[in-house]
C-alpha cells in the first residue's frame, strides 16, 4: 500500500510522507528521476528543490530533467549546444529580415521615383541568388541585438 516514489525507490529508502521528491518524481515514472540523478546527485536535486518555492519546483524539475537529457545525449555541450543552434537560426533569420526590408526599401523608393536610387544598383542581398544584385552591398545587414547573441563568440 505504501507505494514509494521514484526517487526513494530509486535511493532504496523509505519515502516519508513529506518527501521533498515525491511530488515531481511519481512511481510510475523511474526514468525521470534516473536521469536527473545521473547529472546532478540525489543530494544535490534535494538542496536545489528546498533552495526554490514550492509553486516553482515542478519548473525546476522539468529543466533540470531537459538539461538532463541534453547533458546525456551530448555529454560535451549538453543544452547549450542546442542554445549556440538556436542562436544561430535567428542570426540567420535577422540576415533573411534585414535582406528583405532592404529589398522593400528599394523597390519602394523605385515606385515613388526616388532618381538617386532608381539609377543605382540592385544591393547585393546576402543568401539571395539574385542576378541583378552582383555590385555593392548599398544596405548594410544589422548584426542581432546583443540580448540574443550567446556569451560565446559567433
Ligand atoms: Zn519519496
Amino acid at each position: 500500500m505504501n507505494s514509494r516514489c521514484a526517487a526513494c525507490k530509486y535511493l532504496r529508502r523509505r519515502c516519508p510522507p513529506d518527501c521533498i521528491f515525491s511530488p515531481y518524481f511519481p512511481s510510475n515514472n523511474p526514468q525521470r528521476f534516473e536521469s536527473i540523478h545521473r547529472i546532478y546527485g540525489a543530494s544535490n536535486i534535494g538542496k536545489i528543490l528546498q533552495q526554490i518555492l514550492p509553486h516553482l519546483r515542478a519548473e525546476a524539475v522539468e529543466s533540470m530533467y531537459y538539461e538532463a537529457q541534453c547533458r546525456l545525449a551530448d555529454p560535451v555541450y549538453g543544452c547549450v549546444k542546442i542554445i549556440y543552434q538556436l542562436n544561430q537560426n535567428i542570426h540567420h533569420v535577422h540576415n533573411q529580415l534585414a535582406n528583405i526590408q532592404a529589398q522593400i526599401a528599394f523597390y519602394n523608393a523605385q515606385m515613388h521615383g526616388n532618381n538617386q536610387i532608381q539609377n543605382a544598383e540592385l544591393p547585393a542581398f546576402v543568401g539571395f541568388n539574385n542576378s541583378l544584385a552582383d555590385q555593392g552591398n548599398a544596405f548594410p545587414h544589422p548584426a542581432p541585438p546583443p540580448s540574443i547573441r550567446p556569451p560565446w563568440p559567433m
